[in-house]
């Protein structure tokens, strides 16, 4: 069945977006940084400032530790050398079978549906792959290699954001992927609902209730401070669906590091309906290695979070090795 590619209407979410901030001075001058603090600001041409404005707001006035200011303004720091940090820390480029399909494990397969994002965090394992920009834009080479491979049952949209696509663009692949009999169950990896709220509109959920394939909706949460009412409306309006809502968080030093911090976003996940999943070790991207936590602290952390959350709230601590053949467990007692 061939699916037209409808033209675009402008979405209020794309008008949002498009109000980021991506300049640091202005940044700068909205946060009121002190000239002195202003210093440890860097430009990233290669991975610069991106920022929507609902989590600029959310930072502390002339403030270096917020955590949210931590997670995605380009500091000085990020040009130290650190042993063991490198551009392609995970070695995704030797898992594709296309130039945006992966396949690290068996049954699932992770689509490189974009490059763009909602946000650019400074601790992105991706932001150096090698995203194809050419054409292909109907994802002809992906389909089918999912579509020859029996044993794929999920398939992972993931970037960059894969909300930064179109509805039409989304609608056009879940109907291209429903029909692979094989292919059950469709996974977001997504940030965009704690920067831009408004991607969950009608016609996104529409999309969702009305697919055959069982959806599985991962946000990507690191602190407490990154939901708030809007977000949590946005997410409970997913979960309403009967769709799988999970969360995975980095381990971040400065950031979420400690147990009340981590102890309250797993409280907030929960009651939003939210089943934390996963907590990642940091993969060691260069520019990254400021937020570097030792595995013996996390293990204690999550140590301390199974003692005083129901079990389901607690997260799996996890690393990704590159060649294993799922992601690594870290607390094995
Ligand atoms: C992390 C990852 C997955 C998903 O792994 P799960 O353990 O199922 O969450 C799939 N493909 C790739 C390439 C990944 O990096
Ligand atoms: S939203 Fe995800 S893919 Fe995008 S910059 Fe952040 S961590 Fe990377």
């Amino acid at each position: 069945m061939q699916i037209a590619l409808k033209k675009n209407v402008t979405a209020l979410w794309k008008k949002i977006l498009k109000t980021n901030f991506t300049d640091l001075e202005e940044l700068a001058d909205f946060l009121n940084l002190s000239p002195k603090k202003r210093q440890f600001l860097t430009q990233r041409k290669d991975f610069p400032l991106n920022l929507p404005r609902r989590l600029a707001a959310k930072i502390q006035k002339n403030s270096l530790t917020d955590p949210i200011f931590q997670q995605f303004v380009p500091l000085d720091r990020e040009h130290d050398i650190a042993k063991g940090f490198v551009k392609s820390p995970v070695c995704d480029e030797n898992f594709q079978k296309t130039p945006k399909l992966l396949q690290k494990y068996n049954s699932r397969v992770l689509f490189i549906t974009t490059s763009a994002c909602a946000m650019n965090c400074r601790f992105c394992f991706r932001q150096n792959y090698p995203y194809e920009t050419s054409s292909n834009k109907r994802f002809e080479n992906e389909l089918g290699v999912i579509k020859e491979d029996p044993s794929i049952i999920e398939v992972i949209l993931s970037g960059g954001d894969p909300l930064s696509l179109s509805d039409d663009k989304l609608q056009y692949l879940i109907h291209r992927l429903e029909e692979i009999p094989h292919v059950k169950l469709l996974r977001f990896h997504t940030r965009f609902p704690i920067g831009i709220p408004e991607r969950i509109c009608s016609s996104f959920l529409s999309m969702l209730e009305k697919t055959s394939l069982q959806v599985v909706f991962v946000t990507h949460i690191n602190h407490p401070k990154e939901i708030d009412e809007d977000v949590c409306n946005a997410l409970k309006s997913v979960q309403k669906l009967g769709v799988t809502m999970l969360n995975h968080s980095v381990l971040l030093k400065g950031v979420n590091d400690d147990f009340d911090t981590l102890y309250e976003l797993c409280k907030k996940l929960i009651v939003t309906g939210v089943t934390p999943y996963y907590l990642n070790q940091l993969d060691p991207v260069s520019g990254a290695a400021h937020f570097d936590v030792e595995v013996k602290e996390g293990i204690k952390l999550v140590k301390k979070l199974r003692e005083e959350l129901p079990g389901y709230a607690v997260p799996t601590y996890i690393q990704e090795i590159p060649n294993e053949k799922s992601k690594t467990p870290l607390h094995t007692i």
